[in-house]
Parts: C-alpha cells; structure tokens; sequence
C-alpha cells in the first residue's frame, strides 16, 4: 500500500536553487522568537506550539522497555517543562548554571532539558552507560550544580564521589519513592514537580546566551566541552527541513540518545520546532524491536546510524521484507561512515537509499548531507548545506593544514587529493567556546576557517567523500572516544604501566577500542589479569568506553618526547608497514 505520506513534496526540490538563495536571515525568520524580543530553544520548540493549534499533538511517544507507550502532547510537554523550570526556581538556580542529566531515555530526561532551557540555565546530558570517571569528569569540568538522574546510576557512578564535587548542590533522583528516600543528600524529582508552582514565564534568552554543554574527546587531554547557544535552534530547524525533509505530519524516530549531540539536536530539539511527533525508545537496539517500530508507529522520516543499519543488514533483508513499512519515506544516517553497500541495501530493504549525513558535536548540527531531492552517491557523504561553506585544506605531513604567504589556508581542488575538510565560521549553531579553554578554541580556526579534523576529498560535483579522521580518537558504534582517557584509566591500575590505545576496525561497530598495556616489573603477563584489566576498564568508564581487547606487551612504543605512538600500535595490528619510525624510540 502506497502511503500518502511518501508523496509529501521535498521542501527543497532543488538544491542549486536553494544554495543560490538562502540565508540565516531568512532561516531566523521561520521561527518565531521570544514575545519581547530574544531568543529560546524551548519557546520554539514547546511554546509556540502549545499555545497554538498543535497543542494537542502528541510531541513525544516514548515507547517503554515493556513496550507500554506513554505520550505527552505538546501542551503536556509545555507543562512538564514548566514544572521542572518551577523546580528549579525554587532550588535557588540561577540563569547559566549547569543542570546536567543522567538517565536512561525517560520522560523526565525531556522535560529537563526543556525545563532548564526555559528557565535559562545550561543544559548538559550524560550518556548513562557512561562509568564513574568519565561521569565525574564531565561534572566536575562543566561545574554541574544540578544532576538529574536515577537511584542506580546515581549510587553506581556518582555517590561514593559526592564529596569531590563540592559544586553539585542538587541531586534530582527519578524512580522508586522508596528507594529515593533510602539515598542520602538527594531530592525526589517526581515529588519536586507534582508540588511545584509552574514557571509560566520563560527566561528572556539572547541568542548569543549559552543554552547546551556538550562534552567530545579529543586525542590528548580531558574532554572538550563544547558549547553552543539558543541561537543554534535556528540552524536545528533549518536542517530539520532541509536535510531531514521533515514535516508537520511526520513521525520521526532520531535513534540517537541525547547523551550524545544527535539526540539533543536531533532527537530533542529540530522535531519539536517542527511540530512533528518523535519516537523515543527507552530500550537498546534489538532488530525484530526496531522493525516493529517502524511498522507500529508508523514511522515516515528515520534518523539512525551506520552500526544499526549494519546490524540490521547481518540479521537480512528478508526480515525487513516480515514488516509492512510503507510508511517509511525517508532514511537518514550519521556518525561514522555509511558503507556503499549499506545505502544500496536500504533500496532493496525499504525501497530507498539511506542519506548519509556528516557533522560533528562542535558544528551543532548537519552540514553537509544527501538529499532528498539529489541523486545519493553511495560512499558520499553529500554536498555542503545551504549556507555552509565547505572546503578541503592541504595538510602538512605533521597535521597542520599549509598556510599561504598571507595566511590564508592553501585548498585541494576537486579529485582524488584528499585534506581537512574546514568550514567558513558562522553558521547558528557552531560552538562558541571550549569551555574554560579558550586557546585549545581558538587551535580550531586558521586563515578564517574552522577545522574539523576530518579528512575528505571533494569530487567535481561538489560531493565530499569521507577520508578518515586526522587524529587518533576512535569512533566505536557512532560514539566518540578519545584514546587519552582510556589509558588514564588503564593507568589507574596498580600493574599497568604503561598504556596505548587505538581504534580497531570492526565490520559492525566500524572501530573497537583496543588497549596495549605493558606491566609494572613483577608482574606476570597471563590470562587471569588480562580479564581483570578488562573488567577494571569497565567498572571505571563504563560499557561505551571501554576497550573490548586488552594485549599486554613488553613495552608501549614512545618517540622521543615520550608520546604513545598510537599510529605505530595501529600499523602493527593491522600488519601494516610501520612507516616512519625514525622517532620512535628503540623498544627495550
Ligand atoms: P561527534 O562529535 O561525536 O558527533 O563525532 C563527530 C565525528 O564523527 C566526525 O568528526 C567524524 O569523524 C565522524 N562522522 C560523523 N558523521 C560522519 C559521516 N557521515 N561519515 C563519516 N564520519 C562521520
């Protein structure tokens, strides 16, 4: 059965046309801003809405692990996030100050976020199978004030490191009453909300007002946090509708978890501002569940990532062929690179190619992209965005992108030279600062670029084709993690001595942390403490972080100044020539 649904016109039917004309201007201009001037993600994404004729839509359905299902309209949305706004005005919480989340894809988790966006306070998720030290990190870096969060995760990961976090004033638990009250210097959230006087009034944002805290890894040193402000909701719709092609009666499903930029981006925010209903699973990834969304919900506009899509493709395609997906109109992926075959296998599956997308936590939002209306070139992850700017830099053998004479960056042409994609600064939602690093910002921008870190090539259509990353942080599962803070924890362990991590490619999850660890003297090299590395790694970061092999060697290749050389460990695993090691110092 055809779906009405499928035939919805592309909201931009042709790309050239669409680049040639655009502007943020007029981008800025399909919303609606604050009543008295200013700017608010969730004025845009929840009260515009509510206080008009969708306000009985249901905004998010969120889809229980027992498969119950619980909707919230976009006035109940409205509510809840006035509440929680109202929960923080009676904490004493002040405009700016951190509130940072925890938990599972619950309720409670969306109407934080709102709430604290409404309230003009900084809103900072937590993936939940995050560990304890990538936990306390996080908060401990963007001077969290509030947490909100679960009985377990909170006694797991947070409790026995209470006393370290002097800033953390507000411990906001959802879940069992009972057990809530059995934990000590925390408060019940669900009890805080029922009681509290709503905050009807929304907090006069500008749009230059910091509104998101999003932690990345980079290669050395701890995270970054990167921060983005109200006005980026201007680039979040933009791309809702340009990349995504969403309209007013999709049903979207973003299966990305707002730990991560995607699902805040994506998963929160760019559905709400278009008035659409989104799909939130509180479970994992399981194909028989997925596909029984899909057809369930009746699902018309899919954002997802290449590991599922891989995950799915190895349980076959006959299995997509069990399910009645005709309302699917639109496929899109991101996050690590989208194998050719996998776009051709979302033709034979759902009868249209998946559209990889490319960007990144400090960009906001998508920036280059396959669209509806252009013909997908498999392996590609598209052309630029209307109003971004896209180029590819020629980079030094050492990394540095070339510099000519009068500073400007030195750009490969089109073809087969690849080099750092950079973009021109100053779309919406790109990050305004690192917080409390302000020179490790402003290393991200030369010759008037900013620089991505990624290296591509450019093709004589416009397309860009993904090269690989420019540093040594590993993309596992679509998550990123930076190699540093898996061998400082490694360290941590009395018989480690020294640690190199790198990403190992894997067919599904495109790269596995691998960890080479070499042993204090004394210490014996077997089987039983291999495991309990394993497990100590685990304990510590977490199931996302951690790495799923641990080799012990002799020694951990250094150059002369002492860094790992992660490239040489990668090389040797992959039994590659080692290149040039003239630095390397000789292994004893
Ligand atoms: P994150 O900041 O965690 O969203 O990770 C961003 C990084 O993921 C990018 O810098 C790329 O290295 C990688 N990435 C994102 N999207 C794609 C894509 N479509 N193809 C290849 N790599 C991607």
């Amino acid at each position: 059965m055809a779906s009405t649904q499928r035939q919805t016109a592309a909201n931009m039917p042709d790309y050239d046309a669409a680049r040639a004309s655009f502007s943020w201007e007029q981008a800025r201009a399909q919303l609606s801003g604050l009543p008295g001037g200013g700017l608010n993600i969730a004025y845009e994404a929840v009260d515009r809405h509510a206080q008009g004729p969708l306000a009985d839509t249901v905004a998010l359905r969120f889809i229980r692990r027992s498969g119950e299902r619980l909707e919230l309209t976009y006035a109940q949305l409205l509510d809840e996030s006035e509440r929680f706004a109202g929960v923080l005005r009676d904490l004493g919480v002040d405009r700016g100050e951190r509130v940072f989340s925890l938990m599972g894809r619950l309720p409670e988790l969306y109407a934080s976020a709102l709430g604290t966006l409404r309230h003009g306070a900084v809103f900072c998720p937590l993936f939940s199978a995050f560990g304890p030290d990538p936990v306390e990190q996080r908060l401990r870096l963007g001077d969290a004030r509030v947490l909100v969060t679960t009985p377990p995760l909170y006694v797991r990961k947070v409790a026995h490191r209470r006393e370290r976090l002097l800033g953390l004033e507000h411990v906001l638990l959802v879940g069992d009453e009972q057990e809530i009250e059995r934990i000590t210097d925390v408060e019940d959230l669900r009890r805080l909300m029922a009681s509290a006087r709503r905050s009807a009034s929304i907090a006069d944002t500008r749009p230059e007002e910091m509104a998101l805290l999003h932690f990345t890894s980079g290669t050395t040193g701890t995270p970054k946090g990167a921060v983005h402000v109200h006005e980026a909701v201007v680039a979040h719709h933009a791309t809702g509708a340009l990349a995504l092609d969403l309209h007013p009666q999709d049903v979207f499903w973003c299966t990305a978890d707002p730990g991560w930029v995607t699902g805040t981006s994506y998963g929160i925010v760019a559905p709400l501002t278009h008035g659409v209903c989104s799909i939130v699973d509180e479970a994992d990834f399981q194909v028989d569940r997925w596909y029984e969304i899909l057809q369930r919900e009746r699902v018309t506009v899919w954002y997802t990532a290449p590991t599922a899509i891989r995950m799915l493709m190895r349980a076959g395609e006959e299995v997509a062929g069990e399910y009645d997906l005709s309302d699917l109109r639109f496929v899109a992926s991101v996050g690590e690179p989208l194998n050719p075959e996998a776009v051709e296998w979302g033709r034979k599956a759902f009868g249209m190619p998946i559209h990889d997308n490319w960007w990144q936590t400090e960009t906001g939002g998508i920036m280059i992209a396959n669209y509806r209306s252009m013909e997908v070139k498999p392996g590609s992850m598209g052309r630029p965005l209307p109003g971004i700017e896209a180029a590819v830099a020629r980079r030094h053998s050492k990394g540095h992108p070339v510099l000519a004479r009068d500073g400007t960056l030195e750009l490969v042409d089109v073809g087969t030279e690849s080099g750092e994609l950079v973009l021109r600064p100053g779309w919406p939602s790109m990050f305004r600062d690192s917080l409390g690093e302000q020179a490790r910002y402003r290393a991200c921008f030369r010759g008037g670029w900013y620089l991505t870190g990624d290296l591509v090539r450019r093709d004589d259509e416009g397309y860009f084709w993904f090269v690989g990353r420019g540093d040594d942080v590993i993309k596992s599962a679509g998550h990123l993690i930076g190699p540093f803070e898996v061998e400082s924890a490694l360290l941590e362990h009395p018989s480690v001595a020294e640690a190199g991590v790198i990403g190992k490619p894997d067919e599904i999850a495109g790269e596995l942390v691998k960890a080479f660890v070499s042993l204090v003297p004394g210490q014996t090299a077997d089987e039983e403490l291999r495991r309990e590395l394993l497990a100590f790694a685990r304990r510590r970061l977490g199931s996302s972080v951690a790495p799923r092999e641990i080799e012990i060697v002799a020694a951990v290749p250094r150059n002369r100044s002492g860094k790992i050389m992660r490239r040489l460990l990668k090389a040797r695993e992959l039994g590659l020539p080692e290149g040039d090691i003239s630095t390397l110092e000789p292994e004893s």
